[in-house]
């Protein structure tokens, strides 16, 4: 195994193939948005942040750290500087959700007296077929009320429960020539080979939460695959795993948020939730949770109105999303000559519409930050005959308005209920991000920038 570029001469950043590992075991251990932030602010409060309540009155200091999460789905974490006089924001936002399919209040259906399948609908545009003949279960959060009060629980049944069966081929001949899925049809999972109680399903929610049934007020509870991730390949390039899409870059930012200082900054790491259903929610991108939160920031920092419209003029933010890598089995799907790779480090994606918020300016910054920081970058373009997908760049702009890149890692079977990306990939992200947040991006004059680690007298 080669190191990353430099390894050594930056001391104390490991192997990618480590970096890889300890990523898989995040995304197993966060089968869904509500796990990933819980596992996020754990590792947040190991390292000394402080949680903060959006409900009560923040006290903040310069130099301090802390993070605030809302709807159990969605994070913020931030770390201010000591010399705050011309202060900006350092930004990465990623998202914390991915496709799967969610639980219905009223999930249990009887087939002949013989089967109990489970009724469910999709959340985000998922392959479909990616989800059948592998073991599920069920994970997400459950309100509990316990005396006067209603309590919100984690919940990850964690043992093989759930199964979609395909179709034989025998019933369906042309099943390899044209398949289509019915979310209502094709796609509910068999939970049980009898008839089960109408309880049956809360009772087991109910033993795995060491509560009585009838204390289950609430729930989102949603499948995911139960698949080992995998690092694998001739030479062991690739991982795979569920969820990918987008907790590699939400693990990734957060580890280059951790390294990162700078005496001048606000550095902010962001996790929203709901990217895969239009953001459109209260905790979603499109919410007004990182603007409420900036501003609470400034207030708290002594400051003006003004001032958080000058810090915000000189802010700057890394919009982090997974990019399609080239298909082995489908080149021509990918623009000729902006197509990415995975292992070849970070993807700056760029649209003429704007559906990606990179411009020639913010190009130009993050590409000389990975240039100082040694990482390699790409480019992406979709076919300007076919459209990709928005990305949370465009989306958090209508609520705080910055400089921004949209930038991510080359993955193969994107929304699969198990993808795959490269094995270097994480970790040279963590490095451009630690590289990001180290930095402050001066404006020296009317469209000129300089990269240094203090603005001040410039
Ligand atoms: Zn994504």
């Amino acid at each position: 195994m080669k190191n990353l570029p430099d390894e050594a001469a930056q001391g104390g950043i490991t192997m990618y193939r480590e970096v890889a590992q300890k990523l898989l075991s995040f995304i197993k251990s966060s089968p869904t948005s509500f796990h990933a932030v819980w596992n996020t602010s754990g590792i947040l409060e190991e390292e000394g942040f402080e949680r903060l309540k959006e409900g009560s009155a923040w006290n903040i200091r310069p130099g301090g750290r802390y993070y605030v999460t809302r709807n159990g789905s969605s994070i913020l974490a931030f770390k201010t500087g000591t010399q705050m006089e011309n202060y900006s924001f350092h930004i990465t936002a990623s998202h914390s959700d991915s496709p799967t399919f969610k639980l219905k209040e009223n999930a249990q259906i009887d087939v002949r007296g013989k089967y109990t399948v489970l009724n469910t609908e999709g959340y985000g545009g998922m392959l479909c077929s990616t989800w059948f003949d592998r073991p599920l279960s069920l994970a997400g959060r459950v309100i509990v009320k316990e005396g006067n009060s209603l309590a919100s629980r984690l919940l990850d049944i964690d043992r093989d429960l759930l199964m979609i069966p395909s179709l034989a081929i025998h019933m369906n001949r042309e099943v390899n020539e044209k398949q289509s899925l019915n979310k209502q049809k094709d796609m509910l999972p068999v939970y049980s080979g009898r008839k089960m109680d109408a309880d049956a399903l809360k009772n087991l929610v109910a033993d795995e939460l060491e509560v009585e049934a009838e204390q289950i007020y609430g729930t989102d509870l949603y499948l995911y695959n139960r698949a080992e991730p995998s690092i694998w390949g001739a030479e062991e390039e690739f991982i795979s795993s569920p969820r990918l899409d987008d907790l590699e870059c939400a693990y990734a930012s957060l580890q280059g948020f951790l390294r990162g200082e700078n005496s001048e900054t606000v550095r902010v790491y962001a996790c929203f939730d709901n990217e895969e259903v239009g953001s459109q929610t209260k905790q979603g991108a499109a919410s007004t949770f990182l603007s409420d939160v900036l501003t609470r920031i400034n207030a708290a920092l002594g400051k003006t109105p003004e001032d958080l419209s000058r810090a915000l003029a000189s802010s700057f933010m890394l919009s982090c999303d997974n990019a399609h890598a080239v298909h082995p089995n489908y080149p021509e799907k990918t623009d000729v000559c902006n197509c990415v790779y995975m292992n070849e480090g970070i993807v700056v994606k760029s649209h003429a519409g704007q559906k990606y918020t990179s411009d020639a300016v913010s190009i130009a910054l993050f590409k000389m930050i990975c240039e100082k920081a040694g990482v390699p970058v790409q480019f992406f373009a979709n076919r300007s005959d076919m459209n990709g997908g928005s990305t949370l760049g465009n989306i958090a702009m209508s609520q705080v308005s910055v400089n921004t890149v949209d930038i991510g890692l080359a993955q193969l079977a994107m929304h699969s209920s198990f993808e795959t990306a490269g094995v270097k990939d994480a970790a040279y992200l963590i490095r451009a991000a630690e590289a990001f947040y180290k930095s402050h991006i001066c404006e020296m004059d009317a469209g000129v920038y300089e990269i240094k680690e203090s603005c001040t007298g410039k």
